[in-house]
């Protein structure tokens, strides 16, 4: 059997391999602490849970309109008005089944053989996948600590070309956890203005912020970059509902149509009832996401703390999300070695960088307790001290 040439192209995602093999030991009954969830450790909140397990007892259980459930498309309009600054109508946004699902839509409705989408790394893994799956190129722009692994708006414009299409925005940054500033951002908005492309801001970790820094949606600095703007974002982070599989993506009502018939013939509408559990999240008390936040913020203080105490590793503060991406270069081993060796040798799970396309660095998540938190770092001092000698 030959199989379509595009899965040759692709990786499978390392981050999964990597989660699946701690996984794997501990039920073997190995004491294994894992870094590796991409997803917060928090139940979600009852008040969510009770909205679907309603709508599902109310029969809320047919097909929909493959867009999404008029009542959440209109709260959805509502909260990116009042939380993010941006115009949209509720015809703008379509509800997908993810973050992922968003990205992936838009990317096949608007990406094809020729165009060049810029992605600053480290990025987030299935970015360059999806642009190869729709036959693009990804086009990778290397940054480093001296920026705070930000693209600045002078690597931007030198990254463009004619076959320039779309230029991906992820602030807070999975896997850096930095967070863009209103200048900073300022600055690529008038690149990608002037060259008359387009961007997609990924914002799905716009709810996890701290020490006061402030998410900026892209689109909302002016006219102009607003119509040049496609908002990518989703519940799973902000109110732990990974498992839901509900996103959204919000533009111009002709990405949103393009993008709607690519899920119209793929899943259609996302579960029902489960959108019924995204406006209880939207139209409820949002208590619920700064006590997580605030779960984060400590965990992240002693993190922060116990990484940079250890000689031979250097991590910048992150201001948002939930995950440190140490440099570890002075180590002189590459991240998988790093990785492998930290897994066989401590029973310590963390995401080798290279997946991000940072090799020098791994990813390591707080979306973790306490407990794990400081043994996790006990071991990973001791193998940072064996193998640095
Ligand atoms: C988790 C994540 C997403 C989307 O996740 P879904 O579970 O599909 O909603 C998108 N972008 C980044 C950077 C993420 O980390």
């Amino acid at each position: 059997m030959k199989l379509a040439g595009r899965v040759s192209q692709v990786k499978p995602s390392l981050t999964l391999a990597i989660a699946a093999k701690a996984k794997a030991m501990k039920a073997d009954g190995i004491d294994v602490c894992s870094f590796s969830a991409g997803e917060p450790d928090f139940d979600t909140p009852a008040h969510i849970k009770a909205a679907a397990k309603k709508a599902l007892d109310e029969g809320k259980t047919k097909y929909g309109p493959e867009v999404g459930e008029p009542k959440l498309r209109e709260a959805l309009a509502r909260k990116l008005k009042t939380d993010n600054g941006l115009n949209y109508k509720a015809e703008n946004v379509m509800v997908t089944n993810g973050g992922k699902h968003s990205l992936f839509n838009l990317i096949l409705a608007l990406i094809e053989p020729g165009d060049e989408v810029i992605i600053p790394a480290p990025y987030w893994v299935s970015y360059p996948e999806m642009v190869t799956i729709a036959g693009g190129t990804p086009v990778i722009v290397n940054t480093d600590s001296s920026t705070g692994y930000k693209i600045t708006a002078e690597q931007l414009r030198k990254s463009i070309t004619p076959h320039t299409k779309l230029f991906v925005l992820n602030s807070p940054s999975n896997p850096t956890g930095m967070v863009y500033t209103l200048d900073e951002i300022k600055a690529l908005a008038e690149v990608v203005v002037d060259a008359d492309i387009l961007v997609v801001s990924d914002e799905i970790y716009e709810k996890i912020l701290y020490d006061g820094a402030k998410h900026i949606s892209i689109g909302s600095l002016g006219e102009e970059i607003f119509a040049r703007t496609i908002v990518s974002n989703g519940f799973a982070k902000g109110y732990s509902m990974t498992g839901w599989r509900l996103g959204y993506l919000a533009g111009s009502t002709e990405i949103i149509k393009a993008a709607s018939t690519i899920q119209g013939h793929s899943t259609s509408n996302v579960c029902t009832f489960a959108q019924y559990g995204a406006i209880a999240a939207l139209e409820g008390l949002q208590d619920c996401v700064e006590e997580m936040r605030l779960a984060f913020a400590k965990r992240r203080e002693v993190m922060l703390e116990r990484l940079n105490a250890i000689p031979g590793l250097s991590c910048p503060k992150p201001d948002g999300a939930f995950y440190m991406f140490p440099d570890i270069s002075k180590t002189k081993l590459k991240s998988l070695e790093f990785c492998s060796a930290l897994l066989e040798q401590q029973q310590v799970a963390v995401i080798p960088g290279i997946a991000f396309g940072a090799d020098d660095n791994i990813r390591i998540s707080y979306a973790t307790d306490m407990a794990t938190i400081e043994k996790g770092m006990d071991r990973l001092e001791k193998f940072v001290r064996t193998v640095s000698g």
